[in-house]
């Protein structure tokens, strides 16, 4: 495979992400996958999905889990509702991320990804722990079904992450990079953040949002690619440097409006072939 296949952040049914139908449109060789319903994450659904992708000339590089309940509406909101975190969902999240795992097997799909939640900031937190432990039997799901885990960034600081993954001590646990929420989230300069992690980023997106004048307390912005405060190409520089050559995901949330997002994410592309082009020449 070529380094850097362009590739953009679609879903089904849930989450948001590039519509289905407008994938074939946009002409992207690969999609990370907002994993749908619980009703359409079956066998049978997969082989579907696997044969219009086919279809496309699309590869899935990663599925997405997400959750029922979750809610991004603000940081206090995320911290409360996103993830593995939250004690009283854990154990049911934790069921569906594994047969989420499946889901993504039976699409022949080598990587599973999620936002863990907000992980306490001290390992000796009791929850700290208790995170560290459904991580890794998820880790082991997914290893048992040959896959890695990516953990979204934005979260955790880079220096929180990487104690993390450290603890859970698991070789499939891997980085998916998202620039823009440590922007947006306030957890960090992202250009440093990604030469901390560098080793262990395996996926990432093209995303970008501009600083909150509080950063952590409330959110920044996201906005199209190339007009936050990311900087796009000491963003690709910088992947380049640690030797990352996989897909260049572009993820652009906003409500599925078709025509819209065909125009911005159009633009996005243009963008990132741009840069590819000047910097991997
Ligand atoms: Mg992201």
């Amino acid at each position: 495979m070529d380094a850097w296949p362009i590739g953009v952040f679609a879903s089904i049914d849930a989450g948001l992400g590039v519509a289905w139908d407008v994938i074939a449109d946009l002409k992207v060789p690969t999609i990370q996958l907002h994993a749908p319903h619980p009703d359409k994450r079956n066998q049978a659904a997969a082989e579907t999905f696997r044969a219009q992708m086919d279809e496309m000339g699309v590869r899935c590089t990663a599925v997405f889990g997400g959750f029922e309940g979750e809610s991004y509406a603000d940081i206090p909101t995320v911290v409360q509702t996103v993830g593995l975190v939250p004690e009283a969902s854990r154990a049911s999240r934790l069921k569906e991320m594994m047969e989420i795992s499946d889901f993504a097997k039976w699409l022949d799909c080598d990587t599973v990804a999620l936002h863990l939640g907000f992980i306490p900031h001290d390992p000796s937190n009791e929850v700290y722990s208790e995170i560290v432990a459904v991580t890794q039997q998820l880790c082991d799901h997914c290893q048992a079904n040959g896959q890695y885990l990516h953990l979204e960034t934005g979260q955790e600081t880079a220096d929180g992450l990487l104690e993390f993954i450290q603890q859970v001590g698991r070789d499939n646990l891997k980085i998916n990079f998202d620039p823009a929420n440590m922007i947006l989230y306030g957890t960090g300069e992202p250009i440093e953040a990604l030469q901390q992690v560098g080793d262990h980023v395996r996926s990432v997106h093209c995303k970008d949002g501009t600083w909150s004048d509080t950063p952590g307390e409330s959110w920044g912005q996201e906005v199209p690619l190339g007009e936050g405060d990311v900087g796009m190409e000491k963003y690709l520089r910088t992947l380049h440097a640690i030797g990352y050559t996989g897909p260049l995901t572009i993820e652009r949330e906003i409500p599925q409006d078709p025509e819209r997002q065909k125009a911005e994410i159009g633009q996005a592309i243009e963008l990132l072939t741009g840069l590819r082009e000047s910097i991997l020449a």
